[in-house]
């Protein structure tokens, strides 16, 4: 199978590495040159321009920052796509991008797949990422031999953007937790109990999350602070919840005090520290 990748960061590359090591044939355009010359010593073609890495592909995979930079991309290499290839959005973008580009899809030929992931850089360079899959269910079905290399799960949500609302979703739910679980581990601190000793008990119980199963062991407790996801990219899905939530007119009366840490704590930590890190705001103000 062929198959071209634009965006090849922190998630991009990972994928690459998996589907080279797969025996697939696969091209790659990112803008940043030392991600060129990684891509390259992976094994990976690497091509001059977006348009230049999707004419013959089978599927094109993107791996892009935001929903804009997804638009406008696709913008630039629709008429290059090959008809009946099937383009698959593992960005975190939106519904309404998503629909716009399967709009587009129709119009020149091509299938638009969402397929947001989670997991992080680790998944990513082990192929065993969770991808949420929505559009057609008969591209999906032929995206197959790329997400069983790519994925650990796959889940299909529905019609063209439910991939993305529900990302933003989970996304919400991440960093609502990674607040709320900082506040419980600092409250049984304050009377007497480990951090240790309440997430053994939280995750006995019914608030675990996979915040306290997974971040706060990985990540917080012993100060590493290296996930692979930023802050700029954890504030940015914050904002699209916020942005989803309006245009959808739903009231995120629970959300809002949270969404505000998120976003007014740039002075303190900025876009380019790990997500993690809004655990320490609080802890000694
Ligand atoms: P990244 O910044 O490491 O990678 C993005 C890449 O896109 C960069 O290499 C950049 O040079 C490239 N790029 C920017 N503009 C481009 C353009 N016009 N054409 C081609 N390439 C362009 O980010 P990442 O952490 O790999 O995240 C990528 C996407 O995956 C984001 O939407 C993010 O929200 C999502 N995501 C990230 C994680 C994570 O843990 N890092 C987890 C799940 C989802």
């Amino acid at each position: 199978m062929k198959i071209g990748v634009i965006g090849c960061g922190n998630m991009g590359g990972g994928m690459v590495g998996q589907l080279v090591a797969a025996g697939m044939d696969v091209s790659c355009f990112d803008p940043d040159t030392s991600i060129q010359a990684k891509m390259d010593s992976l094994g990976a073609r690497i091509s001059d321009t977006a348009k230049a890495v999707v004419a013959g592909q089978d599927v094109v995979i993107l791996s892009l920052p935001k929903a804009q930079i997804v638009e406008a991309v696709m913008t630039e290499i629709a008429a290059d796509i090959e008809t009946g290839a099937i383009v698959l959005d593992t960005s975190t973008s939106t519904p309404s991008t998503s629909q716009a580009m399967a709009e587009l899809g129709q119009k020149h030929g091509f299938d638009f797949i969402d397929g947001p992931v989670s997991g992080g850089p680790a998944a990513a360079n082990s192929g065993t990422m969770t991808m949420l899959l929505a559009g057609h269910q008969s591209a999906i079905d032929r995206l197959r031999a790329v997400t069983d290399v790519l994925t650990a799960k796959t889940v299909m949500v529905g019609a063209s953007g439910a991939g993305h609302a529900a990302k933003i979703a989970n996304n919400m739910l991440c960093a609502a937790n990674l607040v709320l679980v900082a506040e419980a581990v600092r409250m049984c601190e304050a009377a007497g109990v480990t951090a240790e000793g309440l997430l053994e008990g939280v995750n006995a119980g019914s608030g675990r999350s996979g915040v306290s199963e997974v971040n706060f062991p990985k990540w917080v407790l012993n100060g590493a602070f290296d996930s692979g996801f930023t802050m700029g990219l954890m504030r940015k899905d914050v904002g699209l919840a916020l942005e989803l939530a309006q245009q959808t007119g739903v009231d995120l009366e629970g959300f809002k005090g949270i969404a505000d840490l998120w976003l007014e704590t740039s002075k303190d930590i900025p876009d380019t520290s790990d997500f993690n890190e809004i655990t320490k705001y609080g802890a000694n103000t």
